[in-house]
């Protein structure tokens, strides 16, 4: 019987020590989420984060800036965000308008409020071993779902499909970190099943769905699946509340086969959330060490 590695169940118990973190400092920890222009995605997700963010005692302020936004003034508006003491983590909501580069608004966050890992600062330390550094929401979201479901990682063959600078590249620096042996696919791998078969916890993050078959996966794998994808027929940008999601992996295929999988919807989502807002206590820690 295949074990659903749910992360539902893994964030509500995580979320419980959080809210006591949150209770415990002495001001309440703020995330400023920076939104360029009004993609409904994006203002779905933020929805999301600030909903939680509130249920956990956090103060979550959404900056929201017209598309037409010149470059130096949103550099100019995070580095005010830089210097509120207030403010103990910040996130630029992706994708930003193809008229902003978004590697300088990136590296304009302070690397101690940059929650989301993304800056050049952040990745060096999470190459170099992750220590006192922010992990990327959804990898740190990953290590926090296979540790709360007892998945070894140390030693294990790991194999991360997609290499995104956002989801698949921090996996795989996160489950080297942690002792494992890991191979990164892509687009322009050839032959990917030959590569899947052989892992013993295996990652994917695409955004093809069911791109992940019985072909791919043998008995005893641990199955991560990131992807989320928009069912056939439901919108894509409108309506989101009533959107239905399905993964990279074909569920009903591959739960038959291996030995842990994670669920989409109900997997890695919740723990991406999670994971934020840990980073974002962590960096509340941070700062007031730094700060007093
Ligand atoms: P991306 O488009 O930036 O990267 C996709 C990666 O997959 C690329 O490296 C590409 O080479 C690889 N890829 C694409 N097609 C492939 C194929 N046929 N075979 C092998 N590799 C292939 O996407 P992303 O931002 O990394 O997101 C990936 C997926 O994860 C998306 O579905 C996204 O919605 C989802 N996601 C989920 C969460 C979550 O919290 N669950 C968070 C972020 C992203």
């Amino acid at each position: 019987m295949v074990k659903i590695l749910s992360g539902v169940e893994a964030r509500n118990k995580r979320k419980v020590a959080l809210m006591e973190r949150v209770q415990g400092v002495e001001k309440t920890p703020k995330l400023a989420i920076v939104q360029v222009g009004e993609r409904a995605d994006s203002t779905a997700y933020i929805e999301q984060k600030k909903k939680f963010g509130e249920s956990i005692g956090a103060v979550v302020e959404h900056y929201k800036y017209e598309l037409e936004i010149p470059e130096h003034s949103l550099i100019e508006e995070i580095f005010t965000l830089n210097n509120d003491e207030s403010v103990h983590g910040i996130i630029v909501q992706l994708p930003l308008p193809e008229s902003l580069n978004a590697y300088s608004i990136i590296e304009a966050i302070d690397p101690l409020k940059d929650v989301d890992g993304l800056t050049s600062e952040n990745v060096k330390i999470l190459q170099s071993g992750g220590m006192g550094g922010f992990t990327p929401a959804t990898a740190r979201g990953i290590e926090l779902l296979l540790h709360h479901h007892d998945v070894e990682i140390e030693g294990k063959y790991a194999v991360v499909v997609g290499r995104s600078q956002l989801v698949g590249a921090p996996t795989a620096h996160m489950l080297t970190n942690h002792g494992a042996t890991v191979t990164v696919c892509h687009k322009l791998t050839q032959d990917l099943a030959k590569h899947t078969r052989e892992a013993d916890i295996l990652v994917v993050a695409t955004g093809n769905a069911h791109l992940i078959t019985k072909d791919h996966v043998k008995e005893g794998q641990v199955v991560v699946d990131v992807g989320i994808n928009s069912v056939e027929g439901t919108p894509l940008q409108e309506e989101l509340p009533d959107r239905k999601f399905t993964g990279d992996v074909n569920f009903a295929e591959v739960s038959e086969i291996v030995e842990a999988i994670s669920p989409v919807p109900g997997g890695v989502g919740p723990m991406t959330v999670l994971a934020l807002f840990e980073n974002l206590m962590d960096a509340y820690v941070r700062l007031e060490e730094i700060n007093n």
